[in-house]
């Protein structure tokens, strides 16, 4: 069956493809570390007899034939970049698990009727470009050449440049698009990036959905004045009206249910001298949950205090949305079929959201949909510390791999 020790030596292997060995692993998108990943992602397709095709984006993918291609595929995988210092499993762990999903049929000398597809998507972390989800975004047709064009990283150069550089296509992106009956059914294994599964001691999570997220930068604006002379009741002080509201974040958050988390990650203060009362701060605010309603009401609460505390002193403020995900709901049938195949080989599950966005949660809009996680070791995740013994991706690959001849 499964053989773990495989998908063991295919991930230590992997973590040469780093700008930082050592410290954790980079492998940003269209660097030579994510090049030289992708030759060796290539070898072990082959290696696993499957047909191997880098598309215009750099996704790569990799084709086990059915017995009949006109029906829609089973497709699964996941991506092959990392952050800056991320950990060696996430990612990258679930593209070794649908490799080793095709090797094991291979060996098995199992054909399906239809085509099993493993995909490994570049740039969904959007670590180098501020985008992320680039290689699933690209395949359902989302990607726009003015993204393309004006999107930048560190250094200045646009994603135009950096695409070209590495020997893409970035005129032709939609060309990437996929045809819409290809995706059957799309599966992915995934790290859990928390802390639940591990603190629960269960051995693997079905994830129910997928968090929609509201992000924006919210800037009060009051008055600068002498911090000595200007008595409190004359001020209109941006960092008083800010920081109350700030402390009211997770408090929002909690009030909604225990799914939703709100964050403040960021603070800035103009002028930003000691002796000043500033007369513009300005922070972020991250609010996460299943249910896009309760996102929306969280921001709703934070908008109403705002409005109240700076009209009582003359402040004013500005919103500026800076993203707008919805939540993705995975396929009810999927997760069932997940729970009973978990449930006749006595693995230990939990049903659970994830809070972490995946390129799943493009896929899900249009096509069925299922993702199974493994516990990350103290919840850790985009660090070098990240951990998940091989014994937990080995349950996770034998219900994906039960899964697909099931769903075929
Ligand atoms: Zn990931």
């Amino acid at each position: 069956m499964v053989n773990i020790k495989r998908v063991e030596k295919n991930l230590k292997d992997f973590e040469k493809f780093s700008a930082t060995p050592g410290n954790g692993c980079s492998r940003l998108a269209f660097s030579k570390e994510i090049k030289d990943a992708g030759y060796k992602l290539v070898e072990l397709m082959e290696d696993a007899n499957l047909t191997v095709t880098k598309d215009l984006c750099g996704n790569i993918f990799g084709i086990r034939k059915g017995k009949d291609s006109s029906k829609a595929a089973i497709v699964c995988g996941s991506h092959y970049d990392s952050v800056y210092n991320g950990g060696n499993f996430d990612g990258i762990a679930g593209v070794m698990s649908a490799i080793e999903i095709a090797k094991t049929l291979d060996e098995n000398n199992i054909t399906l009727e239809r085509d099993y597809i493993v995909i490994a998507f570049m740039d969904e972390e959007g670590t180098r470009f501020g985008n992320g989800y680039f290689g699933s975004r690209a395949i359902m047709g989302e990607v726009s050449q003015d993204e393309i064009n004006n999107f930048k990283d560190k250094s200045g150069m646009t994603l135009r440049e950096a695409m070209e550089n590495y020997g893409l296509d970035p005129d032709n992106i939609k060309d990437a698009r996929w045809d819409d009956k290809k995706i059957g059914y799309f599966l992915e294994l995934h790290i859990e990036q928390g802390p639940v599964l591990d603190q629960k001691k269960i051995e693997l999570g079905i994830v129910n959905g997928i968090f929609g997220m509201q992000r924006y930068m919210i800037k009060v604006k009051g008055r600068a004045d002498h911090a000595g002379t200007t008595p409190m009741n004359m001020r209109k002080d941006p960092m008083d009206i800010a920081t109350k509201v700030i402390a009211k974040v997770a408090d929002f958050a909690k009030e909604t249910g225990e799914d939703t988390v709100a964050t403040t990650g960021f603070i800035s203060a103009k002028p930003g001298g000691m002796n000043i009362v500033a007369s513009e701060v300005e922070f972020s605010l991250d609010i996460r949950s299943i249910d896009n309603d309760v996102v929306s009401e969280v921001y709703s609460k934070v908008t109403k205090l705002l409005d109240e505390l700076t009209s009582k002193v003359g402040a004013t403020y500005e919103s500026r949305q800076t993203m707008d995900v919805k939540a993705a709901m995975m396929d009810e049938k999927l997760m069932d079929m997940m729970e009973n195949i978990a449930e006749k080989k006595n693995y230990s599950y939990y049903v659970l959201p994830s809070g972490a966005g995946h390129d799943t949660m493009i896929i899900a809009k249009y096509h069925p949909t299922a993702m199974i996680f493994v516990p990350s070791i103290n919840g850790r995740s985009h660090s070098p510390e990240e951990f998940t013994p091989y014994n937990y991706f080995e349950k996770a690959i034998d219900v994906l791999y039960e899964l697909v001849i099931s769903l075929d």
